[in-house]
């Protein structure tokens, strides 16, 4: 099974000159989503982590899977505004725009070790964002898996310059 084959692009979308990779057949066909949880599980492997960050919204799905698939803790970094609790933020730039992310202060024990999960890296913006919102919250972060990397943007280059280990299933 090829995984890509369940990761259309579509162009122009959502800003004209992007190619955005659509993950929704993967989701809706069982073998393929299990296919992508059982790899990103198998690159998981060589971590030792405790707890896994699902990054909104599309690293919800992923990371949620994979928590459960391997019996980890799961936390939630999330766009602005929607957490009830005190919250550590970090603002960072996209493909196309710029957010921030929060997670509540709460959520993790102390001493946890966090992989980083998302669907898509793209410009590593947002993983890199991530490991600060973690790093400056006093977390280890061991790394980052995607399930696709967008090989062009060169987001490996910049996670590896901030020191991120990260795999991805496909390239
Ligand atoms: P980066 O911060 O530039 O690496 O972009 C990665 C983030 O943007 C991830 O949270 C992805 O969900 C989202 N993203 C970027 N490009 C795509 C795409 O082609 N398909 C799906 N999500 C994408």
């Amino acid at each position: 099974m090829n995984l890509l084959d369940y990761l259309p692009g579509v162009p122009d979308f959502p800003k004209p000159g992007i190619l955005f990779r659509d993950i929704s057949p993967l989701l809706a066909n069982p073998a393929a989503f299990k296919e992508a949880i059982a790899q990103m599980e198998a690159l998981a492997q060589s971590f030792d982590y405790t707890h896994i960050l699902g990054i909104e919204s599309r690293g919800f799905i992923f990371g949620s899977a994979l928590a459960h698939h391997a019996h980890k803790g799961l936390a939630l970094a999330r766009k602005p505004n929607k957490l009830p609790l005190a919250t550590h933020k970090e603002f960072y730039g996209l493909e196309y725009g710029s957010d921030y992310l929060e997670i509540q202060q709460s959520t993790l024990p102390a001493g946890a070790k966090v992989l980083l999960i998302d669907d898509v890296l793209a410009t590593g913006g947002t993983l890199i964002a991530a490991n600060k919102l973690l790093r400056n919250a006093g977390f280890e972060v061991c790394g980052a898996i995607t399930l696709l990397e967008i090989s062009f943007l060169n987001g490996r280059q910049l996670l590896d310059q901030h020191g991120i280990a990260n795999k991805s299933v496909l390239v």
